[in-house]
């Protein structure tokens, strides 16, 4: 299954070969009135326009095959070129100026459509392949005949013509090499981003992603959002008795769980040692109290096969009603506090207006 670029690339891509089939079809009809029209374009644009709308036809019933479909119109389309450049350079005294300049100018066209659609490899070889096959024509009359059978302005014309067939060529391939670089560098530094936003040890997001994560939410939220910050407890001892290799293990471990449980729009990331923070949009302070039991029963339940129940304490806050994101945190550092002097292995959140703590969803009307 194709993804939304490439998606997107096929059907830019439609919409060229109907301009295609429009310019064609154009040309086909003021040449034929103004009485310009050569011989070989009688029937060459009505095969042009059938090779675009089989093109078309067959990318609308064979999607997966879009990509072959592609190449065939640009080689059908190739092909007319090189047939009527061979037929102009083989009949010269047929062949009239106007025509030789109208199939050169229309030809780099078809080198800049193959380096935008077309994978690297991919338009390299057809640009070259049509610029080469093209040329191969006037080269054989110019090595068979010399120059003075060529009639001079034809002649003249054909040599400026690959003229600037060359630079467009060598101009689309340093774009396409600087095209890659720049490819590279932006992917770099999406990784590099990534990285210096993910904790190593729980692959969540670290101390800067969290900031990140909350900048997005710029002065303030537009819905209430709850801030749970929690702590293992105890965690030294775990690191003491079982050494830190299995505190690193329970710590990846709770992490995992934790995620697990939250909805794809919350976060959880590592926000120093062993206190992770949970952001929850959309997440009044009753919804982020039952929210934050539900994490603490679930780790609690959980039984770590080298260190048995682990469990952790977590302040809450609600970033909401104009209170900034500084104080947020600092109301839910302190009803973590409270939780960690309250006993542990609980969930608080700081009534500032009272100085009182409430926990595990009581009373919760009265906070805000
Ligand atoms: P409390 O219940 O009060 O939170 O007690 P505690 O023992 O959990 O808290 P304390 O702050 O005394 O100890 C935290 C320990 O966490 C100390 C530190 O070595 C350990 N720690 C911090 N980061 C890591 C880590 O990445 N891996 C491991 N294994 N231990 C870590
Ligand atoms: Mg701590
Ligand atoms: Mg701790």
């Amino acid at each position: 299954m194709d993804g939304p670029l490439t998606q997107r690339r096929h059907t830019i891509l439609a919409i060229v070969i109907v301009c295609g089939m429009l310019c064609v079809g154009a040309l086909w009809w003021f040449e034929t009135r103004a009485g310009l029209i050569s011989e070989m374009d009688r029937y060459g644009y009505p095969a042009l326009l059938a090779i675009f709308a089989t093109g078309l036809l067959a990318s609308v019933l064979s999607p997966s095959h879009r990509s072959y479909v592609e190449l065939g119109c640009y080689f059908g389309t190739g092909l007319y070129f090189i047939a009527a450049v061979t037929t102009f350079s083989i009949m010269q005294s047929g062949s009239n100026l106007y025509t030789v300049a109208n199939t050169l100018q229309w030809m780099p066209i078809l080198y800049i459509v193959a380096f935008i659609f077309f994978e690297k490899k991919r338009a390299i070889f057809a640009g070259l392949s049509v610029f080469l096959l093209s040329i191969l024509a006037p080269l054989a009359v110019f090595a068979t005949k010399g120059g003075q059978f060529w009639d001079v302005p034809l002649g003249a014309l054909l040599i400026n013509g690959y003229a600037v067939h060359l630079m467009v060529l060598l101009t689309l391939s340093l774009f396409i090499m600087l095209k890659d670089q720049f490819v590279q560098a932006s992917e770099l530094a999406r990784k590099m981003e990534s990285t210096a936003h993910t904790d190593q040890l729980t692959s969540i997001p670290n101390r800067r992603g969290l900031e990140a994560i909350l900048d997005r939410y710029g002065e303030a939220p537009t819905q209430p959002v709850t801030l749970i910050l929690l702590d293992i407890d105890h965690f030294k001892r775990v690191n003491d008795q079982f050494g830190h290799l299995t505190g690193d293990d329970v710590l990846c471990s709770t992490a995992k769980l934790i995620k697990r449980q939250l909805r794809p729009t919350d976060a959880i990331g590592r926000w120093g040692g062993e206190e992770f923070l949970i952001i929850a949009p959309d997440t009044d302070l009753q919804a982020g109290m039952s929210l934050a039991d539900h994490l603490r029963r679930t780790v609690n339940a959980s039984i770590h096969s080298v260190v048995g129940p682990v469990s952790f304490s977590a302040g809450l806050a609600v970033w909401a009603d104009g209170r900034t994101l500084r104080d947020t945190l600092h109301l839910a550092d302190r009803s973590l506090y409270e939780a960690k002097r309250q006993g542990r292995n609980r969930v608080e959140a700081l009534d500032i207006l009272t100085g009182r703590t409430f926990g595990n969803v009581i009373s919760l009307s009265r906070l805000h």
